[in-house]
C-alpha cells in the first residue's frame, strides 16, 4: 500500500503537510507500544461522505487510553471536529481514517509518567484489510494463542499487543492463508488478526464475547444489530474451533475488511461462501454505511 505523500495530517491539533508529520527516534511508545488506536472508515453517500459511528470509535479510543494509563489531551469532541477538518482537507470522498495516541519523546525506559502524549489523525484511500483478490478468505488457526485478561487488556485496542496479531497474520499468509484464527487461552475462538469471527449454524449467528480475548468490535456491534432487526437469532458466547468447523456459514467482520466470508478453516470447506445469512448481513451492511437505509443514518456523521 502506498501511502499519500502529497496530503495532510492532522497532528496534537495542527493540519500539518505528510511529509512533517515525524517524531523522535527516541519516542517511548516506539520502544515500548505504549499507544493505542482507532480504525474508522469514510464512506461515499448521496450526500457526499460520512464517517461510520464516529462517536463509537472515538469512545473506544477514550476506553482503551483509560485502560493503559495515558491521558488523552483532547476530548471526543475535539478529535471529532478534527477529523473532520482533516478529511475535508484532505478532499476524500471515501476514505480509512487512523486515530492514534501514544507516548512520545520525554524519558527512556519502563516508566510512563514522564513522556508526553501525542495525538494524530491521518487519512488515506485504503480499503482493504486482507490482501487477497478473491471473494472469500481461506483461514488457519495460529500456533499464537491471544494474551489472557492478565497479560494486557484485550478490549484496549493498544499498539503494542498487535504483535501478537502480527505474528499470527505473518505465519498464516506465509502458509499461504490469507488471515489468522487466534483461539484464546481457554482454547475457545476468539478472532482473527484484525476481525472479529461470526459463525452461522441452523440460521443461528454465532459471535464470542469480549471475554474470549476479543475486540468489541465495532462492525460486529453493527452487524448484531442489523441481524437483530431481521429477526435472526443471535448469541455471544463461547465458540470451539470445531464450532466453526461444522458450521453451515463462517465469516469475518472489521472496519477495513467489511463483511469477509471464509472459505475454509484448517482446509475444512465451508458448506457455502458466502453463505445465505452471509449475503443478506453484507447487504444490509453496505447500505447502512453508504446511506442508503435511512434506518441506520443515525451512525453516519456527514463531513460537509
Ligand atoms: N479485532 C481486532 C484485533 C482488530 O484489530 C479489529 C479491527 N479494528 C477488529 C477485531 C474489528 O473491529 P472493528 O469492527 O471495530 O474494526
Amino acid at each position: 500500500m502506498s501511502l499519500p505523500e502529497a496530503s495532510t495530517i492532522w497532528m496534537d491539533g495542527a493540519l500539518v503537510p505528510w511529509q512533517q508529520a515525524q517524531v523522535h527516534v527516541l519516542t517511548h511508545g516506539l520502544h515500548y507500544g505504549t499507544g493505542v488506536l482507532e480504525g474508522t472508515r469514510v464512506f461515499a453517500t448521496a450526500d457526499g461522505p460520512a464517517v461510520f459511528r464516529l462517536t463509537d470509535h472515538l469512545l473506544r479510543l477514550e476506553r482503551s487510553a483509560r485502560m493503559l494509563r495515558i491521558d488523552l489531551p483532547y476530548s471526543a469532541d475535539e478529535l471529532a471536529k478534527g477529523t473532520l477538518d482533516l478529511v475535508r482537507t484532505n478532499g476524500h470522498r471515501s476514505c480509512y481514517l487512523r486515530h492514534f495516541a501514544f507516548l512520545g519523546y520525554g524519558s527512556m525506559g519502563l516508566d510512563m509518567r514522564s513522556s508526553p502524549v501525542s495525538t494524530v489523525i491521518a487519512s488515506w484511500d485504503w480499503l482493504s484489510a486482507l490482501d487477497t483478490e478473491d471473494e472469500s478468505v481461506r483461514v488457519k488457526t495460529s500456533s499464537w494463542q491471544r494474551t489472557g485478561p492478565n497479560s494486557v487488556p484485550n478490549a484496549a485496542k493498544a499498539t503494542g499487543p498487535y504483535l501478537n496479531s502480527v505474528l499470527a497474520r505473518r505465519e498464516a499468509t506465509d502458509a499461504g492463508y490469507d488471515e489468522a484464527l487466534l483461539l484464546g487461552p481457554d482454547g475457545f475462538v476468539s478472532e482473527c488478526s484484525a476481525e472479529n469471527v461470526f459463525a452461522v449454524r441452523g440460521g443461528v449467528l454465532r459471535t464470542p464475547p469480549a471475554s474470549a480475548g476479543a475486540l468489541e468490535g465495532i462492525t460486529q456491534d453493527t452487524l448484531l444489530t442489523l441481524a437483530r432487526d431481521l429477526g435472526v437469532e443471535v448469541r455471544v458466547e463461547n465458540l470451539l474451533r470445531s464450532d466453526l468447523y461444522a458450521a453451515d456459514e463462517v465469516f469475518i467482520s472489521g472496519t477495513a475488511a467489511g463483511v469477509v466470508p471464509v472459505r475454509s478453516l484448517d482446509d475444512r470447506e465451508l458448506p457455502a461462501a458466502p453463505g445465505p445469512l452471509t449475503v443478506r448481513l453484507r447487504e444490509l451492511y453496505r447500505a447502512a454505511v453508504s446511506g442508503a437505509e435511512p434506518r441506520y443514518r443515525g451512525w453516519l456523521t456527514p463531513v460537509d
